[in-house]
C-alpha cells in the first residue's frame, strides 16, 4: 500500500482533544488506503519545560544526559497517540528512536541521521498494522545511547522516513495554515504562499523561521520529498497548505519573498586582540569545540598589531564561548584585553532567489531600516539573502516595515 508520513507538532497534540482531532486526520487517510507513518512532537511547552530543568540542573550540561531528558517528552506523545488511534479500532503502534532503530552520529544535542531501516516496520505494515506512531527529534548514536536531532528536529524525522520508506508525500501539520512571507504571528500582513522553492525556504528556516527545521528542508531537497505544510486545526483538501518544491514549479516570483528573524542572537566582540597570522583559526576553533554555532564574523582594521574580532551567535551559547575564549586566554593561544557581550540583539534577513538577477535589494533593505531609525550592527550577505543583527527592541517593527517596503503582501 502507498505510505504517508503525518507529522504533528506540539500545539497539535498539546492535550487529548487535539491528539483525538490528530488521530481523526490520520483515520481519514488510512481510510483512503494509506499506511501511515505519523510522527509526533512533544506536546507545546514540554521540551521548553524539560531544557529548563536541565539547564537549571547544569549549566554546561553533558549534552549526552541532556538528549536523555529532553527526548522524553516525544515518548509520551507516541504512546497516547497509538492507544487513541486503536480506540478508534485503527491497528496502531508506537516507536520509539532506537525502537525503529533511527540510528544517527553522536553529535548529542543536534544529532544527524545516518540510516532509517525500514525492516521493522514495513513487518508490522505485512502484518496488517496500519498506522506506525514514531516519537519525533530522538534517535540512536552508534554508542547505543539516546540523542536528538536539534530544536524543531521532528521536522527532520518525517521527512527522513518519507524518504526511507518512498512515501507519497510529507504531511507537516502545524499550527498555521502554510508557509508565509514572514511570520503572520509578528506581520499581520503576512502572505500565505500556495508554494515555496525549497532553496528559498532552506534560508528562511536557517535564518530563524522555525515552521520547519532546516534540516528537514535539506533533506527534502536532496531525496526529492514532497513536503507540504498545513494546519491541523481545519478541515482539509487535497490542495490545501504550503508545498515546498523546485524553482521550476514556481511560476510567479518576487526577488524578495520572505523576511525571516531570528530573536535570541547575540554579539560578542573581542577587543584589542593580538593580530597575527592564525589569529582568527585560534578564535573560532576552540569555539567550535566547545559547541558554540558562530554565525556572522566581522574583523576590524588593526591599528599597531591588535584588532578588535566581532561575531554572533545564538545567547543560549553566550556561557559556553565565554568559557572556551578565557581558556584559550588562559593558555595563551589568544591574548585580547576585554570581550564584551551584547545580548540584545536580533537578526533580520530577506530572502529571495530574484536577489541573484536583480541589484538594489541592499540598498533598499538600508534604506527602509534608516527611514524607521534602526541602527545596524552587522550585515551579512549572500547569493539569494541579506541579514542585518539590530537592537531587539527593533525586531518586529523592522521585519514589518521591509515586509511594506518589498511589497511582500502581493503576489509577485
Ligand atoms: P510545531 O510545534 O507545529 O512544530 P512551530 O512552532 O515549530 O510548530 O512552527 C510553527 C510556527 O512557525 C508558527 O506558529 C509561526 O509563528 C512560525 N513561523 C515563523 N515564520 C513563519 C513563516 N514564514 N510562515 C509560517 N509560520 C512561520
Ligand atoms: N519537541 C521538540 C522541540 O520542541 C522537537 C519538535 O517539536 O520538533 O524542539
Ligand atoms: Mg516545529
Amino acid at each position: 500500500m502507498p505510505v504517508l508520513v503525518m507529522k504533528f507538532g506540539g500545539t497539535s497534540v498539546a492535550n487529548l482533544d487535539r491528539i483525538r482531532r490528530a488521530a481523526k486526520r490520520v483515520g481519514v487517510e488510512v481510510a483512503k488506503g494509506y499506511d501511515v507513518i505519523v510522527i509526533v512532537s512533544a506536546m507545546s511547552g514540554k521540551t521548553n519545560e524539560l531544557v529548563g530543568w536541565v539547564n537549571e540542573t547544569s549549566p554546561l550540561y553533558d549534552a549526552r544526559e541532556y538528549d536523555a531528558v529532553v527526548s522524553s517528552g516525544e515518548n509520551v506523545t507516541a504512546g497516547l497517540m497509538a492507544l487513541t488511534l486503536q480506540e478508534m479500532d485503527i491497528p496502531a503502534r508506537s516507536w520509539q528512536g532506537w525502537q525503529v532503530p533511527l540510528k544517527t552520529n553522536s553529535a548529542h544535542s543536534a544529532a544527524r541521521i545516518e540510516e532509517i531501516p525500514p525492516e521493522n516496520i514495513n513487518a508490522k505494515f505485512a502484518e496488517g498494522m496500519r498506522v506506525a506512531v514514531v516519537a519525533g527529534f530522538q534517535g540512536i548514536s552508534p554508542e547505543g545511547r539516546i540523542t536528538t536531532l536539534g530544536r524543531g528536529g521532528s521536522d527532520t524525522t518525517a521527512v527522513a522516513f518519507a524518504a526511507a520508506f518512498e512515501a507519497e508525500r510529507c504531511d507537516i501539520y502545524t499550527d498555521v495554515d502554510g508557509i508565509y512571507t514572514t511570520d503572520p504571528r509578528i506581520a499581520t500582513k503576512a502572505r500565505k504562499l500556495d508554494k515555496i522553492a525549497f532553496e528559498e525556504m532552506l534560508e528562511l528556516a536557517s535564518l530563524g523561521a522555525k515552521v520547519l527545521q532546516t534540516r528537514s528542508v535539506e533533506l527534502a531537497m536532496r531525496y526529492n520529498v514532497k513536503l507540504r505544510v498545513l494546519s491541523s486545526f481545519e478541515e482539509q483538501s487535497d490542495d490545501a497548505g504550503t508545498l515546498v518544491c523546485s524553482e521550476e514549479e514556481i511560476m510567479e516570483s518576487n526577488v524578495v519573498n520572505g523576511i525571516a528573524y531570528s530573536r535570541d542572537e547575540a554579539k560578542m566582540t573581542l577587543i584589542s586582540i593580538a593580530d597575527r597570522p592564525g589569529i582568527a583559526a585560534a578564535i573560532f576553533g576552540p569555539l567550535s569545540e566547545a559547541g558554540v554555532n558562530v554565525d556572522m564574523i566581522i574583523q576590524n582594521i588593526s591599528e599597531e598589531g591588535r584588532t578588535d574580532m566581532t561575531f554572533s551567535c545564538p545567547t543560549d551559547q553566550v556561557a559556553r564561548a565565554e568559557k572556551a575564549l578565557q581558556s584559550a586566554q588562559d593558555s595563551g593561544e589568544i591574548d585580547y584585553r576585554e570581550l564584551v557581550a551584547d545580548t540584545n540583539v536580533s537578526k533580520v534577513s530577506a530572502v529571495g532567489i530574484g536577489m541573484r538577477s536583480q541589484s538594489g535589494v541592499a540598498a533598499q533593505m538600508f534604506k527602509t531600516l534608516s527611514n524607521e531609525g534602526v541602527n545596524i550592527k552587522v550585515i551579512a550577505t549572500s547569493e539569494i539573502k541579506i541579514s542585518v543583527l539590530i537592537d531587539r527592541k527593533y525586531m518586529e517593527l523592522a521585519v514589518q516595515a521591509l515586509h511594506d517596503a518589498f511589497e511582500l503582501d502581493k503576489a509577485g
